[in-house]
């Protein structure tokens, strides 16, 4: 067994850290402030070959794997967690099924210019009636000709405003239930998909969170993806991936809110002393520590399972509770230990808090995080 990370892993964070410190620091407090989607370093991150990380170069992407994407995650996450979900979703939710079930054409005409950051991808499942309860979705897919009619709509899909693609869920039979669940390729553009208005969130706020409907949406037969029925099934494991990159977002705003608080520990003076002297206050950054370094444990464990061609269903689900409910209880902890400072706006343990509690909801949330793992525990 080898706690350490290899040298490539450490040159990634680092090249990562370095961008970070560059672009990402200096506009992170606006992208959150005005909701403002930070497109020049999305390009920037194009340019750098981090958006399509763990894919084969074939397909445009730099053929790493995936402890490296989660190390890109939580590295841009402890700068600003709406660049490192922006990425996360594009990375996890779009290209996987592409790259896991896509055909050789599909992936050359989709996977292919997501991977080089020609485009954005998108993830479009949940609806408003059917959010943990994926089954329940009436967005519906309908044979005609050569290809199939989408109707219905869509709730909180991230990048949707930005996305030239959008891996689509819509059910092509609705006796079957689960079986009865397709996925569709969907690009930008194509008659009949709308894109609704940026939805106005509490965290993470640069990231873009948008409805999606299709009106007589026309879909070629050649955009569906996996076979007829298969969609559930594709979610669920697309979801599975995108949990690590998830726990690794909820690592990166927990680490950040660390690192704020001992540098914060030694600067406040108060009776004559800086607060880091006061027992409360190290064992506040002891819990904090502790609990960040398990969540990344966690979190790296699970990505490397994903690398060994292991199971990593559950690993993914532990991480992603862990490091999630570890987000929201470290940031509160650091807004407590900033005093009432921490509860002003600008600065960034306040933003730190809004960000940490998607991390409990989105991609699964923390009860359904538990029912896979005792599902893995008791069958
Ligand atoms: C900012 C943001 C971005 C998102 N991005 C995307 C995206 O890109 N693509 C996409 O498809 N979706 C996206 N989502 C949707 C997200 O995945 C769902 O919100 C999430 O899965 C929960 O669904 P819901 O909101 O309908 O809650 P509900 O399913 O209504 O759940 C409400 C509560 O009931 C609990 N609950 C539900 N069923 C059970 C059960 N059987 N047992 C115990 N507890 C249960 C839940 O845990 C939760 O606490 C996004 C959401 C947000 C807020």
């Amino acid at each position: 067994m080898d706690f350490n990370l290899t040298e490539e892993h450490r040159l990634i964070r680092a090249g990562v850290r370095e961008f970070c410190e560059k672009y990402v620091d200096p506009i992170a407090e606006m992208t959150d402030d005005e909701a403002k989607f930070p497109a020049d370093n999305i390009r920037k991150l194009a340019e750098q070959d981090w958006l399509g990380i763990p894919y084969p170069q074939q397909y445009g992407g730099a053929g790493s794997d995936y402890l490296s994407y989660a190390i890109v995650v939580e590295e841009l996450s402890r700068a600003c967690a709406a660049t490192g979900f922006t990425l996360e979703v594009h990375t996890s939710l779009a290209c996987f099924p592409l790259f896991r079930f896509g055909t050789e054409e599909q992936k050359q005409k989709y996977l292919l210019p997501l991977c080089k950051g020609e485009m954005l991808g998108a993830f479009a499942l949940t609806e408003p009636g059917a959010g943990t309860d994926a089954a329940a979705a009436t967005t519906t897919a309908v044979k005609d000709g050569d290809g199939y009619v989408l109707n219905g709509s869509k709730i909180f899909i991230s990048n949707a405003p930005v996305a030239g693609v959008i891996v689509v869920f819509a059910m092509t039979d609705r006796s079957k239930g689960t079986k009865g669940i397709s996925a569709f390729i969907v690009p930008a553009g194509t008659p009949g998909l709308i894109i609704g208005k940026h939805l106005n969130k509490m965290g993470i706020r640069g990231a873009l969170t948008a409805e999606v409907l299709f009106k007589d949406c026309r879909i070629p037969q050649e955009n569906l993806l996996g076979g007829e029925g298969q969609g559930f099934k594709i979610a669920m494991m697309t979801l599975d991936g995108g949990r690590i990159g998830i726990a690794a977002q909820a690592l990166g705003i927990a680490q950040a809110a660390l690192d704020e608080s001992v540098r914060y520990s030694k600067e406040r003076v108060q009776f004559g002393k800086p607060i880091g002297t006061f027992q409360a206050i190290q064992w506040m950054i002891a819990n904090m520590a502790t609990d960040i370094e398990a969540s990344r444990l966690l979190t790296y464990h699970a990505a490397w399972c994903y690398d060994q061609g292991l199971p990593y269903s559950k690993e993914a689900a532990m991480a992603k509770l862990f490091a999630s409910e570890t987000a929201s209880r470290q940031t509160d902890r650091a807004i407590q230990l900033h005093g009432g400072i921490g509860y002003i706006k600008g600065t960034k343990v306040e933003r730190l808090y809004r960000d940490a509690k998607i991390t409990e909801i989105y991609e699964g949330t923390s009860e359904v995080m538990r029912m896979v793992i005792s599902g893995n525990l008791l069958r």
